[in-house]
C-alpha cells in the first residue's frame, strides 16, 4: 500500500504528498482505516486524503517514541546537534516546495509561506546549537556534602499544533524537544497535515532514528485526546485556543499531573502615540494585524491611537489597508490569501456582522471576496466601546478595531483591560515613553515600532489567559527537562585525620 499521492501545485510543480501517518520514520496506515480530507482553502476542494490517527495509532507511536527514548535521551548531546542541523539544512534545501504545500493546505499568501520557512529554518539551527550547553549547577553546602544539578529529558513528549502557522509551529516544538533529548509525538491540525507530513519525509533523510519523531494527524477530540491521557507521555506542549488549553491543562493534570505548556489566543493592543512615524506606523498597523490573514496569535487586533494624530493616521491606513492585494495566495503581490479552513471564515463573518449590530462604523472592508474561497477583505471597525465582543474578542482573522486616548494612563489601562496577554506594539519616536509604557503592559512581548516581529533568539509566551510558558529562545529548554538535585553525603574522616 502506498502512502504517497502525486499533487499538483500551482505553480506547475508536482511533487509526492505523503499520507500516512509517520511513526518509526516509515509512513502507515490508521488502524481504525479512517481517513480525512485536506481542503484547499483558495478553492474549496479536496488535496488529498489524509490517514487519521486515533488511541491505537498513539498507542503504537509511544512504543516507538519510548523504544527511540532510551538511546536517544541518553547520547551524547553533541551528536544531537548534528541531527537538528541536518534537517534544518534538508528543510531549507527544499524550501520552497514546502512554502508552496503550505500555501496550498493553508490559504496564506506565498510570500507568509516563505517568510515561515525562513524562521523555520533559523528556529531548528538556534536551538540545535543549544544541546550541548544545557549544564547544572554545583551548589556550595560546606564540607559535609557535594551537591550538584542535571537536567535530564523528560522522556516522550506530545505536542499538538494549530493550522494557522503549521509548519513554523512543526519546527518551534520540535527543535527544543529533540534537542533536549526527549522523543515526540507531533499532531498537526486537520487543516494543515500536509506540510507537516512532507517534513516528515526530511526527519528520516536526515537519519534521525526512527521514533524520535513520530507525526500523527487526527482530530483533537481523539487523537489530541489520546496524547494527553497516555500514560507514558510525560509532557504536552499545546498551541491553539485558549477555551481548548485551558481544558487541555485540566485534563493532563488528572492524567500523570503532566507537564503542560500553553501558546493560547490573545486580542493584543496597538498604540500609536501622538509623535509616531506616521508612515512607518501604518506599516506597523497593517503587519500587526492584516499579516497572514490575521490568523495570529500575537495579532495587533485592538488598535489605541492618541488624539492628537488620530485624524492624521487613519485615512492613511485606510488607504493603505485598501491597497493590499487579496486572493489566490499564489498570485503575484499578493499579500493576503485564503482563511485557512472553512469554519474559521465563518467566524470572522459572523464577528464582522456581530461588529456592525454592536454599533460600530464599518470603516473599511467587511466582506467576502468572491464566492469560492475563504478570502476575507481586510476589515477596519471604528467608533467602537471597550465591551464590544469585537473589542474584546479573539476574531482571528482581518478585522481590526480602532479606539482613540487621550492619555498615556488611559491607554496602559485600556491596554491590559483583558484577560489576555501575549503581545502588544508601541509606536512613539520618545524612548522614554516606550520603554516606561512597555514595562507596565501586561503581555509577553512589546514590539516597540515594530510588530509581529519575530526572532528565533527571542522568547515568546503570554501572561494571563495567553499562557503557560515559553516558546523559542533558550526559555524553551526548560519546558523540556527536569532538573534532579543529586546531594553527596562526604565522608572527611581520612582527611581529617
Ligand atoms: P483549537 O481547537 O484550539 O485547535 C488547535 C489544535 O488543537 C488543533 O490541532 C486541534 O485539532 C487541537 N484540538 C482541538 N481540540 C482538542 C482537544 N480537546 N484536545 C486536544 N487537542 C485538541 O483551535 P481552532 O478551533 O482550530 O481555532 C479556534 C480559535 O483558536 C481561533 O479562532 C483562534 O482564536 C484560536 N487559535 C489560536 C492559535 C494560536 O496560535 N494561539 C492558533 C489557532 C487558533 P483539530 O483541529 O485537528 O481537531
Ligand atoms: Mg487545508
Amino acid at each position: 500500500m502506498s502512502f504517497f499521492k502525486e499533487v499538483s501545485l500551482p505553480t506547475g510543480k508536482k511533487y509526492q504528498q505523503p499520507t500516512g501517518l509517520f511513526i518509526n520514520n516509515e509512513f502507515v496506515a490508521a488502524k481504525s482505516g479512517k481517513k480525512f480530507e485536506s481542503i484547499n482553502p483558495s478553492t474549496e476542494e479536496v488535496i488529498v486524503e489524509v490517514e487519521q490517527a486515533e488511541t491505537e495509532d498513539v498507542k503504537v507511536a509511544v512504543e516507538a517514541a519510548s523504544k527511540a527514548f532510551e538511546s536517544w535521551g541518553s547520547r551524547d548531546p553533541f551528536e544531537r546537534i548534528k541531527y537538528v542541523y541536518t534537517l534544518a539544512d534538508l528543510i531549507e534545501e527544499n524550501k520552497d516546495l514546502i512554502a508552496e504545500i503550505e500555501s496550498l493546505d493553508n490559504g496564506k499568501s506565498l510570500v507568509c509561506s516563505k517568510s515561515d520557512l525562513e524562521i523555520a529554518v533559523r528556529c531548528l539551527r538556534s536551538i540545535a546549537g543549544w544541546a550541548d550547553k544545557i549544564d547544572g549547577r554545583t551548589i556550595d553546602n560546606g564540607p559535609t556534602h557535594f551537591t550538584y544539578t542535571r537536567r535530564e529529558p523528560l522522556g516522550v513528549v506530545g505536542q499538538i499544533i494549530p493550522w494557522n502557522f503549521p509548519f513554523l509551529m512543526w519546527a518551534w516544538k520540535i527543535g527544543p524537544a529533540i534537542v533536549t533529548g526527549n522523543t515526540v509525538l507531533l499532531k498537526p491540525a486537520s487543516a494543515t497535515p500536509l506540510s507537516a507530513l512532507f517534513a516528515a519525509t526530511l526527519i528520516k533523510k536526515a537519519g534521525i532514528p526512527a521514533g524520535v519523531i513520530n507525526i500523527i494527524p487526527g482530530s483533537g477530540s481523539k487523537c489530541g485526546n489520546a496524547l494527553i491521557e497516555h500514560p507514558d507521555i510525560k509532557k504536552i506542549a499545546f498551541t491553539g485556543s485558549t477555551e481548548v488549553g485551558i481544558g487541555i491543562a485540566i485534563n493532563a493534570a488528572k492524567h500523570g499531573l503532566k507537564k503542560v505548556t500553553l501558546e493560547l489566543g490573545g486580542k493584543s493592543p496597538n498604540i500609536v502615540f501622538d509623535d509616531a512615524d506616521i508612515n512607518l506606523t501604518v506599516q506597523n498597523l497593517i503587519k500587526g494585524i492584516f499579516f497572514n490573514g490575521g490568523e495570529v496569535c500575537s495579532a495587533g487586533s485592538r488598535i489605541y491611537i492618541q488624539s492628537g494624530i488620530y485624524d492624521k493616521i487613519l485615512p492613511i491606513f485606510k488607504q493603505e489597508v485598501e491597497k493590499l492585494k487579496v486572493g489566490d495566495p499564489f498570485g503575484e503581490g499578493v499579500f493576503q490569501g485564503a482563511q485557512a479552513y472553512g469554519g474559521q471564515f465563518q467566524t470572522v463573518l459572523d464577528y464582522i456582522e456581530t461588529g456592525k449590530k454592536e454599533g460600530a462604523t464599518l470603516f473599511s472592508g467587511g466582506e467576502r471576496i468572491g464566492n469560492k474561497g475563504y478570502f476575507v477583505k481586510p476589515t477596519i471597525f471604528t467608533d467602537v466601546k471597550e465591551d464590544y465582543k469585537i473589542v474584546k474578542e479573539e476574531i482571528f482573522g482581518p478585522v481590526v478595531t480602532v479606539s482613540k486616548f487621550d492619555t498615556v494612563q488611559e491607554v496602559v489601562k485600556l491596554a491590559n483591560s483583558t484577560n489576555y496577554g501575549l503581545a502588544s506594539g508601541i509606536h512613539t519616536t520618545d524612548v522614554n515613553k516606550a520603554l516606561g509604557v512597555s514595562k507596565l503592559i501586561k503581555a509577553g512581548t512589546v514590539w516597540i515600532n515594530t510588530y509581529n516581529d519575530f526572532h528565533q533568539t527571542t522568547p515568546f509566551g503570554g501572561y494571563k489567559e495567553s499562557g503557560v510558558g515559553r516558546e523559542i529562545g533558550p526559555e524553551v529548554l526548560g519546558n523540556y527537562t527536569e532538573t534532579k538535585a543529586v546531594r553527596v553525603k562526604l565522608d572527611l574522616s581520612q582527611i581529617e585525620k
